[in-house]
């Protein structure tokens, strides 16, 4: 039996190694259009930062421990068509420019997402993406070659504002432009706002509600034209070094029009990666995943789903049974001193999906107030009014608090309300929290105003 897998990142060989551990005498073979395989694309704003020194790092197995594992790893092979009816994959080999067919009994898409451009801005010097470890070298190599002091970060995201941090790090003064009221837009504005002010606080220009237009270039005194200015319908910024943080897209466009289900370019998967295509498996940041609390698939194109529905895929080719209800919506980020969390639905989302909701938002103490080095701790949490259910949750504050989350993703997951969390046991020392732990104290809060006190 031959399973073909395409994409050799976390999806793909997630993929790939769960399928060979389960099915015996599988052959299994890896196409990737790139070099680069198995790395952790989350680290990469650490490693221009510098927080992380080499990039070899990044990588959990390179390509010669892949194929001593038994894989037949084919790289700069690329996937530009697949014949379910056939079961074939049509294959370019970019290195010789030829065009082969590779047949699967089962088959795999772990083809990731390409990054986002606004028109008119591809091609500029100057200007990058980050979405690959290509990326990631191209802007290291552009700051260091060409001595970046003024940077402008395009997107108020999660990677926006991790490469914020980087950019401090070099010592390169940047400007965020977000087009959004707020920024970190996975987030309630109320939570989001709460690190915009620690970011204006430490200096940082972040310009809200503002659309880039056009960018401007020079030669910097014939070096070669390059961006010189970000140009938006509200201002004009120096910029050495422009970097697009705009969000991705599923990389899927060599599937258009074969028949397998999409929502917006993103593959359609059950809860365990089956496509609408017998014997055909999707996941990451190509395919759709189940959000369990929201109740509806969602594109969540994040590493930890990424890694699951790889893994869950290669059990189910394996046909072994597997509990999994879906995800629902985690995930962490930090700028400097500064962490926010989330878990489950935001008030935006449940608001989008006309529930009856009602949250609170508490200020509390990360340990007790009269321990040295006691910081601020944000908590809030979004719940149904008719009978106090947790459907979401969303941390901020300094460093180490964001994931104190965890405490409240199992209580998602249990269906549990906020009456259980009021008085839930959570422990106590000074060193760690208060006699009332933060998450007692935002229930505590939510039970006075859904009972009207
Ligand atoms: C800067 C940054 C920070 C991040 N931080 C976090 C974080 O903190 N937490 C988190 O959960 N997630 C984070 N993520 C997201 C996470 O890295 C991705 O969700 C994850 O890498 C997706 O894995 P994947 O295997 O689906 O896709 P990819 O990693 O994109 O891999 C897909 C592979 O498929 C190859 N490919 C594409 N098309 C073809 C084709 N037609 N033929 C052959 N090969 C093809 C590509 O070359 C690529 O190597 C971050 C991402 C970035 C970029």
């Amino acid at each position: 039996m031959r399973l073909v897998v395409i994409g050799a990142v976390a999806a793909g060989l997630s993929g790939a190694y769960s399928a060979m551990k389960n099915i015996e005498d599988l052959e299994v073979i890896v196409l990737e259009k790139g070099t680069d395989v198995s790395y952790g694309a989350c680290g990469m704003p650490y490693l221009i930062g510098g927080t992380i020194d080499e990039e070899s790092k990044l990588i959990a197995k390179d390509a010669r421990e892949i194929v001593a594992d038994g894989v037949d790893l084919r790289l700069r092979h690329e996937a530009v068509g697949v014949d379910f009816s056939l079961k074939e994959v049509k294959v370019r080999d970019l290195d010789k420019g030829q065009d082969i067919v590779v047949p699967y009994d089962l088959l795999l898409i772990g083809t990731g997402a390409n990054a986002v451009w606004i028109p008119g801005t591809k091609g500029v010097d100057g200007v990058f993406t980050l979405n690959t470890l290509e990326d990631s070298r191209n802007i290291s190599s552009f700051i260091e070659e060409r001595k970046v002091t003024k940077a402008v970060i395009v997107g108020g995201g999660y990677k926006g504002v991790e490469m914020l941090e980087a950019l401090h790090d070099l010592g390169i003064k940047a400007d965020m432009i977000e087009m959004e009221e707020s920024i970190l837009n996975t987030f309630d504005p109320d939570v989001s706002s709460i690190t915009e002010k620690y970011l204006r606080d430490e200096g940082f220009a972040i310009h809200l509600g503002e659309k880039l237009d056009h960018l401007e270039t020079d030669t910097y005194g014939g070096t070669g034209e390059r961006v010189s200015k970000v140009v938006t319908d509200k201002g004009t910024y120096d910029a050495e070094l422009v970097i697009l943080t705009l969000g991705v897209r599923p990389a899927t466009g060599f599937l258009e029009g074969t028949g397998i289900e999409m929502t917006k370019g993103a593959i359609v998967t059950d809860l365990e990666g089956r496509t609408n295509i017998p014997g055909v498996y999707a996941a990451g940041d190509c395919a759709m995943v189940f959000d369990f609390v929201a109740g509806i698939d969602r594109y969540l194109p994040l590493g930890t789903n990424s890694n699951k529905m790889g893994k869950l895929s290669g059990l189910s080719m394996a046909g072994k049974p597997v509990r999994f209800r879906g995800v629902q919506s985690s995930g962490y980020v930090k700028v400097l001193g500064m962490e926010q969390s989330q878990t489950g639905m935001t008030d935006t989302a449940a608001k989008r999906m006309g529930l009856d909701f009602g949250s609170v938002l508490v200020r509390t103490r990360d340990r007790s107030g009269y321990y040295p080095g006691s910081r601020n701790l944000y908590v809030k949490l979004t719940y149904l009014k008719k009978d106090g259910r947790l459907i979401g949750a969303q941390m901020a504050g300094e460093t180490g608090t964001a994931i104190r989350i965890q405490g409240l993703v199992p209580a998602i997951y249990a269906d549990l309300t906020v009456y259980d969390l009021e008085y839930m046991d959570f422990g106590y020392a000074p060193p760690f929290n208060s006699v009332w732990d933060s998450i007692n104290v935002a229930a505590s809060k939510a039970v006075r105003s859904l009972s009207g006190t």
